[in-house]
């Protein structure tokens, strides 16, 4: 008897000890493999991954014997996309009552529910990485979301987030409301130099990666030049990223206007968001400085026509100044602003798509949407590429992406840390 328990036990911690050590398994033979890195596409590679790590890849590798083996032979693999500019919390805001029926009517429960649902939309679409740049009017919840999906209760993709985001007293809805009534603000309303501070410290104490500002507002045409009214004093936007930077946190400027966009490289920020009105010398201030743009160029287009206005000229804007940013050698990182439009509605991969039509090569824009928001991220070590010793996210598209760029839009498989959330492959 007293035999019988002892084996017992041993091959109880052997068993546990085997468990613990060796972290799951799994090869994935890739047609074709965009690694991120390479010019050009590596064919037969074999990818191996041990938990939620690439532990090798290998052109023309075998798998080691008995190990199981994804089948990915007849498509084209790459690294999981990255969304640099989203908003889970919102779902669409065309019009001003879309905006404001969201803050008025949805409790930020609900909201905070359609942000998990929006997240997993976001990962089937092959995204596995968010930056997701404020909540507008849903507090902190954004932190929620994230936690909720990083402890595997709920899939979703790997997020940083902004919370609530800042704009001085009166300059960002809600507005418009009798001043009798109580009505929440889609930002937190901050002013003066210890007011930016303190929100700095409140917005980093409840879990912001980033800090994300509104540099400017009422976007206006003179001749060719994109103009808007600045939000901070310098003084006041000088505060906010010193003291983001202090804290180890970056730095997101909504930028829309040519003065907005100069407010904020003054100011210092890490990441233009928009940036319509950019003109020459900003983009070779940007250049120099390196500071990311991210262009967010599928809402402006989605949102123009329903808008009216300066909207529509300011998506011709756009499209002008993309191929001059990219002579100039400005950072560009993928962003679509999901949640400005309905997630419903567009696939993010459509951003890809806009940056090929506007000038990019198509290995330019695969590398905007996955190593350079890497590096944005300060993931640079874990994401963005497909390598040894880097994160297991890795998608995959039936059709050669490098000839048809629409093909990033009908993603058929997912993993993200080794696990698989997505195989439609046939
Ligand atoms: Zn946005």
């Amino acid at each position: 008897m007293r035999r019988f328990v002892a084996a017992f036990l041993l091959s109880l911690v052997t068993f546990l000890g085997a468990s613990a050590q060796t972290p799951h398994s799994i090869a994935i033979r890739a047609g074709k493999l965009i690694d991120g890195k390479s010019e050009k596409p590596i064919e037969n590679a074999l990818i191996v991954i041990e938990g939620d790590t690439i532990k090798s890849v290998t052109p023309s590798g075998k798998a080691p014997s008995g190990m199981e083996t994804i089948d990915l032979s007849k498509a084209t693999v790459l690294a999981g996309f990255i969304d640099a500019h989203t908003h889970v919390m919102l779902n669409g805001d065309i019009t001003s009552e879309e905006y404001d029926t969201q803050l008025l009517k949805e409790s930020i429960p609900y909201r905070a529910i359609l942000g998990a649902r929006n997240a997993d939309i976001a990962l089937l679409h092959g995204f596995t990485t968010l930056r997701d740049v404020e909540t507008e009017g849903a507090m902190f919840a954004d932190v929620d979301v994230k936690m909720a999906i990083a402890r595997g209760e709920v899939p979703g993709p790997r997020m940083q987030v902004a919370t609530r985001a800042m704009a001085p007293t009166g300059m960002y809805p809600l507005l418009g409301y009798s001043w009798e009534l109580k009505v929440p603000t889609g930002v937190q309303s901050v002013d003066g130099v210890d007011g930016a501070r303190k929100a700095v410290r409140e917005q980093a104490m409840y879990g912001a990666d980033w800090i994300k500002y509104y540099s400017d507002r009422r976007y206006h045409f003179e001749g060719d030049v994109l103009h808007s009214m600045v939000n901070f004093t310098d003084e006041e936007a000088r505060a906010i990223v010193d003291e983001a930077h202090r804290l180890g946190k970056k730095v997101a400027a909504h930028a829309i206007g040519s003065d907005g966009i100069a407010a904020a490289l003054r100011a210092g920020v890490d990441t233009i968001e928009h940036g319509d009105g950019l003109t020459d010398a900003l983009m070779d201030e940007m250049a120099k400085k390196g500071v990311y743009w991210v262009p967010t160029i599928t809402v402006g287009v989605y949102v123009a026509p329903g808008r009216g206005g300066n909207w529509p000229k300011m998506a011709d804007l756009q499209r002008e100044n993309f191929p001059k940013a990219i002579k100039k050698g400005v950072k560009i990182a993928l962003g679509t602003d999901a949640g400005g439009f309905d997630w419903k509605v567009l696939n993010e991969a459509k951003e890809f798509e806009y940056y090929v039509q506007y000038g990019m090569t198509p290995m330019q824009a695969i590398r905007a949407g996955t190593s350079v928001p890497a590096e944005l991220l300060g993931w640079s070590d874990k994401l963005g590429t497909v390598e040894a010793g880097k994160w297991a996210d890795i998608v995959a598209v039936s059709g050669d992406p490098l000839k048809d760029i629409t093909e990033l839009q009908r993603v058929v498989f997912v993993m993200k840390g080794g696990t698989v959330y997505k195989n439609d492959v046939k």
